[in-house]
């Protein structure tokens, strides 16, 4: 049941690993990344939509992610116009102009024969009639930036300060709200700057967005508290970051404190491979206080010269193109969701399609609460007008209008769910617990969240205190707090449940787990999801049987019935003889044969039982061979719960 690595499968295709995920997100199936495990079906249907056929008759032509109709049509060589009526045939009103989703490429390019190589990379930079006075092609743009880190080691307390500290020119006062990211302005060597944070709690966003394709994030700040030094969190920060090959920049937080001991964080990064620049190696780690701002300014200077190096351009004229941060429904203003705009000028009035949700954006506002007409690349916007509540991670485009965005989105919608049947469902507890009593599988993994640390390593500590014998119970991942649309992911992935003590599922994370068919359980009383556990896994376990015993019978005549049937004649010695019961034929101390009652009589009668010191006639489908002086044994197999 462990399924197939998507890093494997990537290279058996011959595909990237960014490549196979986004194939996978866009079939509706969301991963955590390469390493992640998806099952046997669906690595099956990868394997049909990705493999070239093997007469290679098949032209591969290679296209951007951001390609239009007509460039489509033109790579691979068919009429536009024929395109666009395959597409409507499809479902699908475009104009030639218009970008399409690399499944409709897909399809079309399969059509002709075709097979298609998205370029993963490519970052849109279509020629655009230019606005008057706009520069052309790409422009510097401002870095967005992620921090992550251990709990507790000032992730909130840092991006509160410099939100606080560092304040976009033009918009003063207003009360913040948390939308999800956030711009600032800081004057580096003279230079009014900006930097985008996303402060979105945790990784959970950072994962969720990369599981459904999405990158946002150019720099990752690390941060690590000087007293607490490196801790599990902070590691899977770092392998995070990593996997998404973002670079990083490390601030050793918490440097106020007496007993602070930046030195022992730097030689513990050392020992990961993250050697800070003092030390030799190319990792900027500053000294900060989160607290009293000592050494921000600093860091924010250090990523002002991340991003330069980086070289972070994008092309506001060009199509836009944005990602969804965050979304929810809000009583009164309804559908509101925060978009990062990575290519292009979102304004007010476009319509727009994210996912499988459409709209046409009534206002814009950033987290000042501020209205704004239009936002450029790596500006956060708070947008009104969807249809409905998109998912972290969708991707956000300006369509000609709203029937275009309607009709896109419908089918989305409709392919998502065509998707969604075709690919196997994940599997329930019980289910699991079925599977692993037929042998089918062999391990019970979970996914465990608690309130606190000391609740999860409870719960941990349980679960590894079960009897486990024939079962083995799986821990994929432990954290603090509510059950996420991330902690969801990964258990879709790898065909896990959800354990929650005295945590609550988020909004998201339950229309995940509905979505992708996760069990999600949560407990408040530690014994109470133990207990279900155990029971579970007791009726889970191969059941025991114990033998009851119920009487014996001599054999003192044989009989064969006209059909060549035996009949032995007996005499009950002890307790009874029952129908149907199982029962085994015993001469000199051997088992001769061991089968059922299949037929009980008395003189002529079928009787049910017959007790001892009675005379009754036994006959056992399979055996002719009774022999006077045989006992037959009569037992019943009781199911015992086992301990
Ligand atoms: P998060 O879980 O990473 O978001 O951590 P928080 O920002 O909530 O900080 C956890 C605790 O550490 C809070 O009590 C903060 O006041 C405290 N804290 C954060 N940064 C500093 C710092 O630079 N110095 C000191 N002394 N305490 C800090």
């Amino acid at each position: 049941m462990a399924g197939t690595r998507v890093s494997e499968l990537a290279k058996e295709l011959g595909m990237t690993n960014a490549e196979m995920v986004q194939a996978l997100v866009d079939l509706g199936v969301a991963v955590p990344g390469p390493a992640a495990f998806i099952d046997a079906e669906t690595a099956q249907i990868v394997r049909e939509m990705f493999q070239e056929a093997p007469s290679s008759a098949a032209r591969v032509v290679e296209v951007s992610p951001s390609a239009t109709v007509k460039s489509l049509a033109d790579a691979i060589g068919a009429n536009a116009g024929e395109v666009q009526k395959k597409l409507m045939e499809q479902g699908m009103l475009v104009s030639v102009n218009q970008r399409l989703s690399t499944d409709a490429m897909r399809s079309i390019a399969a059509s002709y024969g075709v097979s298609l190589k998205i370029k993963v990379e490519d970052r849109p930079a279509a020629p655009k009639p230019k606005r008057k006075g706009s520069q052309a092609g790409p422009q510097p743009r401002p870095p967005v930036v992620t921090v992550m880190g251990h709990v507790d080691h000032g992730k909130t307390t840092l991006l509160d300060y410099i939100r606080k500290t560092n304040v976009v020119a033009g918009e003063y006062g207003g009360i913040t709200q948390h939308i999800g990211a956030y711009q600032v302005e800081v004057t580096v060597e003279k230079e009014r700057r900006k930097i985008t944070f996303i402060d979105t709690p945790g990784h959970a966003a950072f994962t969720a967005m990369r599981a459904r394709g999405a990158s946002v994030t150019d720099i990752v700040v690390l941060i690590v508290a000087a007293d607490d030094g490196i801790m599990p969190q902070t590691q899977e920060a770092i392998d995070h970051a990593r996997a998404a090959e973002v670079p990083i920049i490390v601030a050793i937080n918490k440097i106020d404190r007496a007993d602070a001991n930046p030195d022992k964080v730097k030689t513990q990064l050392t020992e990961l491979g993250l050697v800070p620049r003092d030390y030799g190696g190319d990792i900027e780690c500053v000294p900060v206080s989160a607290l009293t701002g000592q050494g921000v300014n600093e860091l924010l200077e250090h990523i002002v010269f991340m991003a330069d190096l980086l070289e972070l351009k994008a092309d506001p004229n060009a199509p836009v193109s944005g990602v969804i941060i965050e979304a929810r429904l809000e009583v009164g203003r309804g559908a509101v969701a925060t978009v990062l705009v990575q290519e292009g000028t979102l304004r007010v009035g476009d319509c727009v399609v994210c996912g499988t949700v459409h709209g046409k954006i009534r206002a814009m506002t950033t987290e000042r609460g501020e209205r704004v007409a239009k936002a450029t690349p790596s500006m956060p916007v708070e947008i009104m007008g969807l249809s409905g509540v998109p998912q972290a991670g969708d991707r956000l485009e300006v369509v000609s209008d709203e029937r275009c965005a309607r009709q896109i989105a419908d089918t989305r919608t409709r392919q998502q769910r065509e998707a969604n049947l075709q690919r196997s469902r994940n599997l329930s507890l019980e289910e699991v617990l079925e599977g692993l009593r037929k042998g089918e599988a062999t391990e019970l993994r979970v996914v465990v969240k608690g309130d606190v640390q000391g609740s999860v390593e409870a719960v941990v500590g349980a679960l590894e205190n079960l009897p486990q014998e024939s079962v083995a119970v799986k821990v994929l991942r432990t954290g603090v707090g509510n059950i996420t649309e991330n902690d969801v992911q990964l258990a879709a992935a790898c065909q896990a449940i959800v354990l929650g003590f005295n945590v609550r599922t988020d909004q998201m994370a339950q229309a995940a787990a509905e979505r992708q068919h996760v069990d999600v359980k949560t407990f408040q009383v530690i014994y109470e999801l133990t207990d279900a556990i155990e029971r579970a896994i007791k009726g889970m376990l191969a059941p025991v049987y114990e033998e009851v015993p119920l009487g014996k019978a001599e054999v003192r005549a044989t009989f064969r019935t006209p059909r060549g049937a035996v009949i032995a004649g007996c005499y009950v010695t002890e307790g009874k003889v029952v129908r149907n019961a199982e029962a085994r034929v015993v001469r000199a101390k051997k088992v001769v044969f061991a089968g059922r009652v299949d037929s009980l009589r008395h003189l002529k009668d079928d009787v049910r039982e017959m007790a001892q010191g009675f005379e009754c006639g036994i006959m056992m489908d399979g055996f002719n061979d009774f022999k006077v002086g045989d006992t037959i044994e009569v037992f019943e197999n009781r199911r015992v719960e086992p301990e």
